[in-house]
């Protein structure tokens, strides 16, 4: 068979999960939660499901979570999609994100990735036959370089995608990195997906950068939300996109023979749940608290902390223990140490390596507490 991803193996993610299972390894590595979500939204579903809403929905997504969403997005970033022609309900943030660089790249199109960038980017534009070009964040503070970006913008770039909060770094983009971007892009036709996952875990009193607060960048972008983190149900797949009508038309020609759409009872559920802005509004606070946890328990080991102002990720440098490449250090760690971690080389395309690894912090104080004890013998 001739490969259409011939360099492309096992997710790292899954690869350490199984080596984090094999060894009764703490797991810190794949990003999820290992608590439950709020009872009241499982209810939601069940409920739902138990009132017969078990058929297809409308194939861009259930009209009430929709609506639902646009309300949302109005209230916190003051821009109002029009439920039915600018909201899609997708499976999770992966399918929109590779519905959206489907929609709109051409083969042989240029699309710019922020290294360190989450892993399913480069393969989804080369799905699409488009070329990846990786454009390296600064080295150290993982911010947004804007003349590297603008020096790799040519006549064939069609898309540009960002992530803040970011994923593995926990950086956080600022108003003023938001409005240069917004300069930058104008006298261009680069579009924008904007990967907005975390858009509930910023912290430090910090507020996310929604692309939606900028009418001229949200003019351009595909702003991508997945439920999964929002609400501690990484396994139920569901996310949305939001785009200007023009944008969206394009993307449901690909969605509606990708998935057509997604199922219905949990679309039910969560726009019932999101009736009640408590739980999203109070996930900087719940996160926050894990974070100071964590890296007070981190402060105590030869592990170098890391910036972390968003996401539910911590980063650490291991220069002053090891001088093993990350993936082997964090193979390493999972077998003698007992705790699973990410290596941050496997967001970079070449592998670069900095003695950096990633932790997930969405875990129980308990887990957290018997990670931290394990890390201490380093
Ligand atoms: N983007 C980023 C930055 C992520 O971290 C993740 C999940 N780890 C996704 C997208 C995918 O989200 P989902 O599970 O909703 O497909
Ligand atoms: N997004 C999650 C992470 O960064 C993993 C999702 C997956 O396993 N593909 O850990």
């Amino acid at each position: 068979i001739q490969s259409r991803l011939p360099d492309v193996g096992t997710t790292i993610f899954t690869t350490m999960s199984a080596l984090a299972a094999e060894h009764q390894a703490v797991n810190l590595g794949q990003g999820f939660p290992d608590f439950h979500c709020d009872p009241a939204l499982t209810q939601a579903v069940s409920e739902a499901m138990a009132q017969g809403h078990n058929q297809y929905p409308p194939m861009a997504g259930a009209a009430p979570l929709r609506e639902a969403v646009a309300a949302k997005i109005a209230s916190l970033y003051g821009h109002r999609y029009d439920a039915a022609s600018e909201i899609t309900v997708t499976a999770g943030a992966t399918q929109a994100l590779l519905t959206a660089i489907l929609a709109v790249v051409q083969p042989g199109d240029e699309v710019i990735v922020l290294d360190p960038s989450y892993d399913s980017y480069v393969p989804a534009v080369r799905m699409a036959g488009a070329v990846p070009v990786r454009v390296a964040l600064t080295a150290g503070s993982f911010r947004p370089d804007f003349d590297r970006i603008a020096a790799a913008i040519t006549p064939r770039t069609r898309l540009l995608i960002i992530n803040s909060p970011h994923n593995p770094s926990g950086t956080v983009w600022t108003q003023s990195e938001m409005l240069t971007l917004q300069e930058l892009l104008a006298p261009t036709n680069v579009l924008l997906l904007s990967d907005e996952v975390y858009e509930h875990m910023v912290y430090d009193g910090l507020r996310h950068e929604s692309v939606s607060r900028y009418p001229q960048l949200a003019a351009r972008s595909f702003v991508v939300s997945s439920f999964g983190k929002t609400f501690h149900v990484t396994g139920w797949k569901v996310g949305t996109v939001a785009a200007p009508a023009a944008l969206m038309a394009e993307f449901r020609k690909i969605h509606q023979f990708n998935v057509f759409t997604v199922n219905t009872p949990m679309q039910i559920g969560l726009a019932r749940y999101l009736q009640d802005p408590a739980p999203y509004l109070g996930l900087p606070a719940f996160y926050q608290a894990k974070r100071d946890f964590f890296r007070a328990g981190l402060a105590d080991t030869r592990l170098k902390l890391l910036e972390c102002r968003g996401t539910y990720f911590q980063t650490v440098d291991y220069s002053a223990i090891s001088d093993l490449p990350e993936a082997e250090f964090c193979q390493w760690l999972t077998r003698e140490i007992g705790v699973a971690a990410i290596p941050t080389s496997a967001f970079y395309g070449d592998g670069f390596n900095q003695c950096t690894v990633r932790f997930c912090f969405a875990k129980q104080e308990q887990t957290l507490r018997t990670a931290l004890e394990r890390l201490r013998r380093l």
